[in-house]
């Protein structure tokens, strides 16, 4: 389906609409259009693990590219849509502190047996194919 198909159904959803009205609702400058452009750009996916993106208010977050307490702003193009996980995960961190975190944390992953190393490798996969298709989108 291609932006503007995904674009028509979601504004035919009233669910939909409501979601992206309760999410512009804190934020002076920002719109539901902007939101739901901001939704297409990042492909529907959360910007951090990139899950499919629920249109729920407490499952999908707002997350700060630059965070509010490092003087991020509250303006579109400092806003990614990500699940509520990754961004309590990610709190005020930079993407950088967050990624290097994410290292770390793998890094001493893979000392455990927590999951099977193929199934890393699966994980690995699914996520750097999803990368090269996103890319190819650009
Ligand atoms: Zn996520």
């Amino acid at each position: 389906m291609n932006d503007k198909a995904v674009a028509t159904e979601i504004v035919n959803d009233p669910d939909k609409v409501l979601f992206f009205q309760k999410k512009a609702m804190p934020y002076k400058h920002v719109t539901v259009a902007d939101l739901i452009k901001l939704y297409l750009k990042q492909d529907g996916k959360c910007a951090l693990c990139g899950d499919d993106i629920i249109f729920d208010t407490q499952k999908t977050h707002i997350d700060h590219i630059v965070p509010r307490a490092k003087g991020g702003e509250d303006e579109i193009d400092n806003f990614e849509f990500a699940c509520s996980v990754c961004n309590y995960a990610k709190r005020d961190m930079s993407l950088k502190e967050f990624v290097l975190m994410c290292l770390k944390v793998e890094n001493e992953y893979h000392k455990t047996d927590i999951l099977p190393k193929e199934e890393i490798q699966a994980i690995v996969e699914r996520r750097w194919k999803k990368e090269s298709r996103s890319k190819k989108a650009v």
